[in-house]
């Protein structure tokens, strides 16, 4: 007879039996979404079973750059993270707000309705689990919450997925965000092991989750199994391509306010955006509003936004934030200071997106230690 499992207890789940769980969270009426190959990248999108994940792939990431790679193996979760984070999915790029159509000379709302579907977010890294803690603070439980996000939130069904294969952008280990998941808020967490028979070692972290482990023909961990994964979660911080040193960082860039360092950066920074649209704690949106070419239908929609858009600061009589310098420096100090003020975290998780994604290879890490020299030298002060 096995015995009553419960929550955080872990067991061992064959590699053959993954299909199994697919078919088990699916039943629960979710729709999982996780890592699929597409256009050279591994990025989010629907999964119908493991087949769809990118097995036997890893992927080879530094500052500005981004590669594909077989594998010797067949890994599952075989890489670090690629450019999507799930902040597409809980908190999407595009909302609709509201509609309205013309009526002879007056204009009536078309109802909107709220897609709010039961998500199942598959191999969700710690970093990224980290990335959505970060998120409910600000989205679910802040002074000004976000119903959309607040639901999807609310229904999701997230399996987290320890990371063996860190990239060279990454730097969860320096702030406590991963490698292996340490936290809460998730309901079931992997461990992939490769060495010996491909297995998985799985836990319930909440008792949604439970009910699904309870459902797979699971078996009981040996010594080997868990000194299997501690030799992997050794490796995977020995192979953290970066490290960020969060000590002080907030008094740090306020007092970096007027270094002339910003300048320096400014000048390679493209002001594009990427390193907020890939992060997956940035939340800043906009609204627009399009209306038909004959004027009959019109739409108000919330979109993702950038502070390094000219337009994001814009208040009447223009930009407060104009040159290219005070939008890096806003971007840098929100995440890494003023978050903190504002939600009592950083707004960084060390997943090494803004990095990887930057096409000029702008290194957040390399530019706080920059900062961190500086402060007490030469600090001529900008514009
Ligand atoms: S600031 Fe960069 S490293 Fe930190 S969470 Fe955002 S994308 Fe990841
Ligand atoms: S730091 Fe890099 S990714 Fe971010 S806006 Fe500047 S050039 Fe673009």
């Amino acid at each position: 007879m096995t015995r009553t499992l419960r929550i955080g207890d872990q067991v061992v789940l064959d590699r053959e039996r993954l299909a199994g769980l697919f078919e088990a969270i699916r039943k629960l009426g979710y729709v999982v979404h996780g890592p699929i190959l597409s256009d050279g990248a591994i990025v989010l999108g629907p999964i119908e079973s493991d087949r769809d994940l990118p097995i036997g792939w890893r992927d080879r990431q530094d500052a500005g750059t981004y590669r594909l790679e077989r594998r010797e193996d067949d890994a599952v979760f075989g890489y670090a993270v690629g450019p999507h984070s799930w902040k597409r999915l809980l908190f999407p790029p595009k909302r609709s707000l509201w509609r309205a159509e013309r009526e002879g000379a007056r204009f009536h709302l078309l109802p909107i309705v709220e897609d709010t579907p039961k998500l199942a977010l598959f191999g969700v890294r710690p970093c990224e689990m980290a990335a959505i803690r970060v998120q409910d603070r600000v989205l679910a439980n802040g002074q000004y919450q976000d119903s959309n996000y607040a639901s999807r939130r609310r229904q999701a069904f997230v399996v987290v997925a320890d990371c063996h294969e860190p990239g060279g952008g990454c730097f969860c280990a320096s702030l406590g965000t991963g490698p292996t998941e340490q936290g809460e808020g998730w309901d079931l967490a992997m461990t992939e092991i490769l060495q010996g028979r491909h297995r998985f070692l799985v836990r319930a972290g909440s008792s949604k989750g439970l009910d699904v482990l309870r459902a797979l023909p699971w078996t009981e961990t040996s010594p080997a199994d868990l000194q299997a994964a501690e030799r992997q979660r050794q490796r995977a911080l020995r192979r953290m391509g970066r490290r960020m040193n969060p000590e002080g960082a907030k008094e740090l860039l306020y007092q970096a306010a007027s270094d002339n360092h910003w300048d320096e950066i400014a000048q390679r920074c493209l002001m594009c955006g990427n390193c907020t649209m890939a992060c997956p704690t940035c939340f800043c949106v906009t609204v627009v509003d399009r209306t038909s070419l004959d004027g009959s239908q019109t739409e108000r929609e919330r979109v993702w936004d950038s502070c390094f858009s000219l337009e994001f600061s814009y208040i009447h009589g223009g930009s407060v934030r104009f040159s290219p310098y005070a939008r890096y420096r806003h971007w840098m100090t929100h995440k890494l200071a003023s978050w903190q003020d504002q939600f009592g975290t950083m707004g960084c998780v060390g997943c090494g997106r803004c990095i990887v994604w930057c096409p000029v290879g702008i290194d957040i890490t390399e530019e706080l230690e920059t900062f961190r020299s500086r402060v007490g030298g030469n600090r001529e002060a900008v514009r």
